[in-house]
């Protein structure tokens, strides 16, 4: 099947921007009576529902942040009552509160249907086994991708995440074809398989994996691809915006972002000026037919960029390439930005450098100190103290004039740096303690 739904997937460009505009405007009418909180803000950026003349007027409206979740919470910015509800999913806030997402039955329905385009995007089908290595549970990643592999009659496996031989010995005898997890915990699996004499590549007939829920580069992606043989697709969302939602299509040229259930925006996160196309900026939503928790101009906090142009493989929605870091993930090293995705693309770019990698950030005598500690493949890894230190100074040189900082760089032994069953925690940011 090449398209999940070719009516809205092929739509053309003008005709999917005046559906978006009707969306809006809709979307803005029915807040502005029904929800304190959106009243109150439009009133205080002086606008009104009639002001939204055009697609562009969503620029009039004001900003959403998440600390506007956590301080309505649990769930004042509902505009739907309880019985209306079908689901809750809470994100484990890393500061404060957590926040609380709530769903009608159309809600799931749009999340579903987000999810089985996307999914059948990438080459998946009736025939498919999935095994969803997300965690199930209030994380919205094993319910969300559960329910979009099933929409496109796949066949699930719903391991969760964790007990990884055990998902392994699964993925043989079910015969899965394809894994939905963070690529953190797939590299995890690829090492543990390696330990119990099994080559993913060779003895499963795993062929795809649907990867997200953290940043990662695009040479992880080419290490992954060859070392596992699947094609690793990038898969994206958030708990507000429903779950995971959007991934790249089988051309691998970005996430496509369905126009009809979300309204892209990119903006300069130091002047809030929108940036056009091809600019990097962070994300900022508008999802454009959510019944319970509606979002508007929402401030993901993610860095990327937006593409406009057709895919080559004929759907005409907007796309945005790899996220690559977080507005507040950010590291100012001696005044210099740094993303821990630059690191992780420099150091997946040298052959000697192996899986796993820790930043290590720290001040000393009022001076920022970048630590970078990689592991080294087994082949790399000798005795001989002469190819180490040649080792140690070509990544030294390599992050050097990547990130225009210096780092100081630690070579270790493979398989001893920490592993992750969810998200990565690559970063000590010693500054912070
Ligand atoms: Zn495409």
């Amino acid at each position: 099947m090449k398209c999940w739904d070719p009516r809205i997937e092929e739509i053309p460009k003008e005709e999917l921007h005046r559906l978006q505009y009707r969306l809006l405007k809709t979307l803005v009418y029915k807040l502005y009576s029904l929800s304190d909180f959106y009243h109150r803000r439009m009133k205080e950026a002086g606008v009104h529902p009639d002001d939204i003349r055009t697609l562009e007027d969503v620029q009039k409206l004001p900003f959403m942040y998440k600390s506007d979740l956590r301080d309505h919470y649990p769930d004042r910015l509902f505009t739907v009552p309880q019985e209306e509800l079908v689901r809750y999913h809470v994100s484990s806030g890393t500061t404060g509160k957590p926040t609380v997402v709530g769903y009608t039955q159309r809600d799931i329905e749009n999340w579903t249907n987000s999810l089985a385009r996307a999914l059948v995007s990438c080459g998946l089908g009736r025939g498919d086994v999935i095994q969803v290595s997300y965690g199930y549970g209030l994380f919205t990643g094993g319910l969300g991708l559960h329910y979009g592999a099933e929409r496109i009659g796949a066949t699930v496996i719903p391991t969760s995440t964790g007990n990884t031989e055990r998902q392994i010995e699964l993925m043989m005898d079910l015969k899965a074809t394809a894994i939905a997890c963070t690529p953190s915990y797939l590299l995890h699996i690829g090492e543990v398989a390696e330990k119990m004499g099994v080559s993913i590549k060779n003895d499963t007939r795993l062929r795809a994996a649907i990867l997200g829920a953290e940043p990662w580069s695009e040479r992880m992606r080419n290490r992954i691809q060859e070392w596992l043989g699947v094609k690793a697709y990038d898969i994206y969302g958030t708990s507000e915006l429903y779950g995971p939602l959007f991934t790249e299509c089988h051309e691998q040229q970005g996430i496509h972002i369905w126009g009809d259930l979300a309204l892209v925006e990119i903006i300069d996160p130091e002047t809030n000026a929108p940036l056009p196309a091809g600019e990097r900026g962070e994300l900022t939503m508008t999802v454009l037919q959510k019944e319970a928790l509606p979002i508007v101009r929402f401030r993901i906090g993610d860095i990327t960029t937006m593409r406009d142009d057709v895919c080559a493989c004929g759907r005409t929605h907007p796309r945005i390439t790899r996220i690559e870091g977080r507005v507040d993930d950010m590291l100012i090293i001696r005044g210099i930005n740094v993303f821990p995705s630059q690191i992780e693309h420099t150091l997946m770019g040298i052959p000697e450098v192996g899986r796993e990698f820790q930043i290590v950030v720290d001040r000393k005598a009022e001076l920022d100190s970048l630590l970078v500690r990689v592991e080294l493949t087994h082949e790399a890894f000798s005795d001989r103290i002469k190819d180490l230190m040649n080792i140690r100074k070509k990544v030294a040189e390599r992050l050097q004039s990547a990130l225009l900082v210096n780092a100081e760089v630690e070579l270790v032994e493979p398989g001893t740096l920490p592993r992750f069953e969810g998200k990565a925690k690559r970063v000590v940011d010693r500054r912070k303690l």
